[in-house]
């Protein structure tokens, strides 16, 4: 017997060729190791900063390929990762050492006309989920870049421009099946093990690895999209205004603010707006909005839904370093709009940005105790996005994201979206356990006990057993 690798963790990492060779007898799809052709590019993810190397990569093919990979990790006593989309900037979809449950080839879609709700597998991104139900004039809450999987975004909650009509993509999740821990596979809707269904609506992948999403579609598109921009030293008054003029804009109108650097090299801050309705009643709407400043740019006009899905991709490709923070904020009161100006202006990288993402109408509406996430009353959410190229400028890239978020702290209301958590390691537990609320937390440990009692599924935001 030969050993791949030697022990790391607390969890074994050590695989003898007899067991990668019973693993690849059991799987329908492929099983990579280090070496192998294709493994450098199936471990690699969305954060280039993210560089582990796990002993072998289960590529599944279907719900029976999780099953024989769970049950292979646990029998073997591996550390798991599991794979959807890979945009968590905290890497936790891929581990040094040990097995890596890939789902990034799983992607069969079917939209059901008569029921409006389709069925996704996990390895589907927000991109092919779109261009499928859009097909047929239907949507759901997705996320605003299109590479991102649904699996991760909808296991966290999932904010999308349609959330203020429809919901978060959780909102939206009719069932899903689940294979857990002891190797079964589960469905989980509100009549099937309830529990289960509650807490994989905003409590991650700490459950079992879902196999097959089914969500509610609604008709959606054209739409009004597109974005308004300002001087940085404008920036004040114009988010005073957009403050108040949301306070009482309809569901339908979703937006959100970035502080960015233009293509021209200019600080300048950026109104992104999205209106889910009749395209005279968007520009009814719109119009103050657009009046006010003047801005210097007025980019606004009715686009698909795809498109509207689409406006930001190209500020977020897959390869770059990426270090984020995020918080809840109280309010944007002008003493946090001037530290956020501040630092917005130091910059130290063109592509990092500091987001101010509004919540409102549905997912407020949504009750407390409905599902695990726990940030329903909350108004506006700050998100700041260290992005850079050079591995070498980590630190200065690094500093300018902590120190902006150390600014923010007295405005911050106080907990953490589960999807923007970077690393326990650099997050601490008790930023993990505030992004769940401490009711919640509770309940979910009781579930984690469950379901997952020797925390196999532990690379997430983790909810630890007792
Ligand atoms: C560029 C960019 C844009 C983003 N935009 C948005 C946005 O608009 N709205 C928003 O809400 N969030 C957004 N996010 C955050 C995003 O929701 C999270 O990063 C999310 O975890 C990504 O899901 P994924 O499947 O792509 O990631 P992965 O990295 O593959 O997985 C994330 C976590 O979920 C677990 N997981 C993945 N698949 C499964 C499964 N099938 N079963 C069980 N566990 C699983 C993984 O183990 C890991 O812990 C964005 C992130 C990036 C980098």
């Amino acid at each position: 017997m030969t050993e791949m690798e030697i022990a790391t963790t607390d969890r074994r990492n050590v695989f003898n060729t007899d067991a990668i060779e019973q693993l690849r007898r059991g799987l329908r799809g492929a099983s990579l190791l280090q070496g192998e052709g294709g493994y450098d590019a199936a471990r690699k993810i969305y954060n280039a900063m993210i560089d582990h190397r796990p002993t072998a990569i289960a590529r599944c093919a279907g719900a029976a390929d999780v099953i024989c990979s769970v049950n292979f990790a646990r029998d073997n006593g591996l550390l798991v990762s599991v794979r959807g989309g890979g945009h968590n900037v905290s890497g936790n979809a891929v581990s040094d050492g040990g097995l890596m449950i890939d789902l990034s080839l799983m992607k069969s879609i079917r939209v059901d006309l008569q029921t409006r709700t389709v069925r996704a597998e996990p390895g589907v991104t927000w991109g092919e989920f779109d261009r499928e139900t859009q097909s047929f004039g239907l949507a759901t809450t997705g996320g605003l870049v299109s590479t991102t999987g649904i699996a991760g975004l909808t296991l966290g909650g999932g904010l999308g421009w349609l959330m203020g009509k429809y919901g978060l993509a959780c909102d939206n999740l009719i069932s899903a099946d689940v294979v857990t821990a002891d190797g079964r596979l589960l469905t989980a809707s509100k009549s099937q093990n309830e529990d289960l269904f509650w807490g994989l609506r905003g409590g991650g992948g700490n459950f079992g690895v879902v196999t097959s999403f089914e969500f509610q579609l609604h008709p959606v598109g054209p739409m009004l999209g597109g974005i308004l921009v300002h001087r940085l030293d404008k920036a004040a008054e114009a988010i005073k205004f957009y403050d108040s003029f949301t306070q009482t804009s309809p569901d339908e109108l979703g937006t959100f603010v970035a502080f960015a650097t233009s293509p021209e090299g200019e600080r300048v801050m950026v109104i992104f707006v999205s209106y889910n309705g009749a395209l005279e009643a968007g520009e009814r709407i719109l119009k103050p909005l657009r009046a006010f400043g003047p801005p210097l740019a007025d980019m606004i006009g009715p686009m698909p839904y795809v498109k509207v899905q689409r406006m930001m991709d190209d500020a977020f490709p897959a390869g770059r370093q990426n270090y984020w923070k995020s918080n809840f904020l109280k309010g944007l009161d002008a003493e946090a709009i001037r530290v956020i100006v501040d630092h917005a202006a130091n910059v130290p990288s063109p592509y990092s940005a500091i987001a101010i993402e509004q919540f409102s109408g549905a997912v407020n509406r949504v009750g407390i105790d409905n599902t695990a996430f726990n940030h329903r009353n909350a108004r506006y959410n700050l998100l700041i996005v260290g992005i850079w190229s050079d591995p070498a400028a980590k630190a200065v890239n690094v500093k300018w994201v902590r120190d902006l978020w150390g600014a923010m702290q007295p405005f911050s209301s106080g907990g953490v979206y589960v999807n923007y958590l970077g690393q326990e390691a650099d997050e601490g537990v008790e930023r993990v356990k505030s992004a769940y609320g401490p009711q919640k937390y509770a309940r979910l440990v009781a579930l984690k006990q469950k379901y997952d009692p020797t925390n196999l599924f532990r690379l997430n935001q983790n909810i630890r057993p007792h």
